[in-house]
């Protein structure tokens, strides 16, 4: 596998680089490149260029950077996710998942029912943890975590013409009314009714929505979906989730 380092200010016409210093450290320390070697670099914005190492010294690895070139396999399933995120760990885990997934976007929401608010320090911890699974999954966009909102907030936003927009919760929960089946919405027409739209997914906290946030939801055009009869982790329902729009 191609060593793949992160430089978010590549030029896209080549030439001469500085490995920015957390990434020659991990390429020296880690990776133990030698001069010669060929590398990959990615912006996170969809950009690759090859590039060979030229010098290494204590504190610094220059590399001769060919012209980048656009490369991000078509972002057909392109999801937006709001989530009411574990803690830790956790947390962390389901941003790499969710980067592997091809998931473009994911807003932290805080619900009625989350016990804590995300910290700056968390949010750049997923953002390191996006980089990382960019680097080892061969993705060269990152996935966008946005700032903090409250689910309400995230839920009742108007929404663009044709989004498809799934919230998940328990049919058990929701009494039943609202909910529809999963399978109703993505394999019934093989997808057909789903290709090609943009899709928004909710995922609750551990806690779940409260039926005030579904009501909003429901307001705001969101289709309520059950996922079967076991309660899932967030992480669980999340993915499950991803996957489903992405392969959909
Ligand atoms: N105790 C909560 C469940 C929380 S599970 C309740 O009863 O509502 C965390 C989140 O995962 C939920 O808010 C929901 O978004 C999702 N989820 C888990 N299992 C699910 C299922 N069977 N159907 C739909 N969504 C589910």
């Amino acid at each position: 596998m191609t060593h793949r380092y992160y430089v978010p200010e590549m030029l896209s016409e080549g030439g001469p680089l500085l490995l920015p210093t957390s990434e020659a450290h991990h390429a020296r320390k880690v990776m133990r490149v030698r001069v010669g070697d060929t590398i990959e670099l990615f912006d996170g914005q969809g950009n690759v260029a090859a590039a060979r190492i030229a010098e290494i010294d204590k504190r610094e690895i220059v590399c001769d950077v060919e012209p980048a070139r656009a490369d991000e396999p078509a972002s057909v399933g392109a999801a937006t996710f709001g989530i009411g995120l574990p803690k830790g760990d956790r947390a962390k885990f389901l941003v790499e998942k969710l980067t592997e997934l091809g998931v473009a976007h994911c807003t932290p929401l805080q619900c009625e029912h989350s016990p804590w608010a995300p910290s700056d320090g968390a949010i750049e911890k997923w953002q390191r943890a996006v980089v990382e699974a960019c680097k080892q999954s061969g993705r060269n966009r990152l996935l966008q975590i946005d700032p903090v909102v409250s689910a309400g907030d995230w839920l009742s936003r108007p929404d663009a013409a044709g989004t498809l927009r799934l919230i998940a919760h328990p049919a058990a929960a929701a009494g039943g009314e609202h909910s529809v089946a999963i399978e109703s919405i993505f394999a019934s027409d093989g997808g057909a009714a789903t290709k090609g739209r943009p899709i928004e997914i909710a995922v609750g906290p551990e806690g779940g929505f409260t039926s005030e946030e579904i009501a909003v939801a429901i307001d705001a055009g969101w289709q309520v979906v059950d996922l079967g009869r076991r309660v899932y982790r967030i992480e669980t329902a999340a993915m499950v989730m991803a996957a489903l729009a992405i392969h959909r």
